[in-house]
């Protein structure tokens, strides 16, 4: 099937190819650094990385933006408050963040683009757009006129032409009914860090920081844009205002967007002050592949409802999927090749790619593989699998964990390396052997000590973590 997306645009799914050169030109909007990122944000990041994935399944190969906002208001008040500058504070929560995306394995996109480094390209743009008369200034700040943008809405698909022609709005982020001029460059006020520029003194606002370097590092068209739902609007929707006002060209080609992760029927947010961070769940014992799991379980469009039930239900899930890639690799099973499995094992390849590609319907990619596992054992327990089937099996859980990424366990503090688990089972076998059972034995209690459990099977010695 080919691959294809609900385009937030269109309103419609839509088959998807880059428009050039097999290449996907990509914009996801990153964190906000003024505290650490919580899961609902994961939701969205992981969601990013799962379109990744899948986009290099499909062939292509991407070159993929995204930002860092480290200049907001939020981010100003709370630096001012510890005394510290921008850079200082900033770079704590940068730092953090980074390392949350590696603990849940999201890929870094090709360009991470800090908003402040960019300072003097969004002037640039700022004073093109002031030339082409879609600006004024008032008190020192810049506000983009959304009446010069007849199809300003187009996104959100709101009919803004009754708003209130000249009304502004300052702050940056701002509810959906609430259409109005917003500002471009912000006039500092007492005691707020500021740059000095051509247009006078002050700082960004947040929706210019996007489409400036959106367009620096991947064009005046992108192929996919994507962010959490609530950027739809005002954020995506002032990005495509001024984006399209400076090149008078479609500014994406698809938007995507992820719903809400919640809680008891509230989106996750800082400010309803209802969220777990990564690190707090870390920290309570669950496992960063279990989250990861739980958040890329439910299809993107979906909303997502978050519970600890859930996230012990993923963990479980996770350990089922290794048990059974451990049992095809060690279990021996007789020569030759059963044809009717080996179709069952394409037919489920197919299946979980199938579903991937339509919108990314996880849910029924894991429904595929699920079925797969259960069908195979049986197969197993009855015999019916033979050696030849191991292959094609192995491949298509390569397949499965090249996307979801859960299969490998998470390596806690002090804990030890496959390789290095793996170098002790091998001194216990070689102990064995010599009939030395007194430090077979030890081996085996050293092991259980530190959680791994070592099982003696016709085929040899396997070990799982428990
Ligand atoms: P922020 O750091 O606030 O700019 O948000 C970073 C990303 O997280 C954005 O793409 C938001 O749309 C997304 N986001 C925020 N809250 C949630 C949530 N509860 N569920 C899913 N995505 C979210
Ligand atoms: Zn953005």
């Amino acid at each position: 099937m080919a691959l294809r997306f609900y385009n937030t645009l269109s309103q419609q799914v839509e088959d998807f190819t880059p428009a050039s050169d097999n290449t996907v030109r990509m914009y996801t909007c990153g964190p906000t650094v003024y505290d650490f990122a919580h899961i609902g944000n994961f939701r969205t990041f992981t969601f990013v990385d799962l379109l990744r994935k899948c986009l290099r399944a499909n062939g292509f190969q991407l070159n993929h933006v995204m930002n860092i906002t480290d200049v907001d208001d939020k981010i100003i008040r709370n630096a001012v408050e510890r005394r510290l500058t921008l850079d200082e504070y900033t770079k704590i929560y940068t730092d953090a963040f980074m390392e949350d995306c590696a603990s849940l394995r999201l890929e870094v996109p090709e360009t991470i683009a800090p908003a402040t480094a960019h300072i003097p390209d969004m002037v640039d743009a700022i004073e093109r757009l002031g030339v082409s008369h879609h600006t004024y200034a008032s008190d020192g700040s810049v506000y983009f006129k959304i009446g010069s943008f007849p199809s300003y809405g187009k996104l959100s698909h709101n009919d803004f032409s009754g708003n209130l022609a000249g009304a502004r709005v300052d702050v940056d982020e701002y509810e959906k009914a609430d259409a109005r001029d917003f500002a471009l460059w912000k006039t500092p006020k007492e005691g707020e860090p500021f740059w000095d520029t051509a247009i006078g003194p002050g700082r960004p606002g947040w929706h210019i920081e996007c489409s400036v370097m959106a367009i620096k590092y991947l064009g005046e068209t992108l192929d996919i844009h994507a962010g959490g739902v609530d950027l739809i609007f005002p954020h995506h929707e002032n990005e495509i205002a001024q984006s399209e006002s400076l090149t008078g060209k479609p500014f994406s080609r698809f938007w995507l967007h992820a719903e809400f992760l919640m809680v008891e029927g509230q989106k996750m947010s800082k400010s309803l002050g209802n969220y777990y961070t990564l690190r707090d769940l870390v920290a309570k014992g669950h496992a960063p592949e279990a989250i990861r799991y739980l958040l890329a379980s439910v299809p993107y469009r979906k909303a997502l409802n978050f519970t600890v039930d859930g996230l012990k239900a993923a963990a479980i899930a996770i350990e089922r999927l290794r048990n059974f890639k451990l049992r095809l690799e060690t279990d021996r099973h007789a020569e030759g090749l059963n044809e009717k499995l080996e179709a069952r094992t394409a037919q489920a390849a197919q299946s979980f790619s199938d579903s991937l590609n339509d919108d990314l319907n996880t849910a029924e990619a894991l429904a595929a593989v699920f079925e797969f596992v259960r069908d195979t054992n049986s197969a197993m327990d009855a015999g019916e699998f033979l050696a030849g089937n191991a292959p094609a099996a192995l491949r298509f859980f390569g397949a499965f964990d090249s996307i979801f990424k859960v299969l490998e366990p998470s390596a806690k503090a002090g804990e030890l390396s496959d390789a290095a688990i793996e170098a002790r089972v091998a001194e216990r076998t070689a102990a064995k052997k010599a009939r030395d059972f007194a430090l077979s034995d030890r081996i085996r209690d050293e092991l259980l000590e530190q959680g791994i459990v070592l099982e003696d099977t016709k085929a040899g010695v396997r070990w799982k973590r428990k």
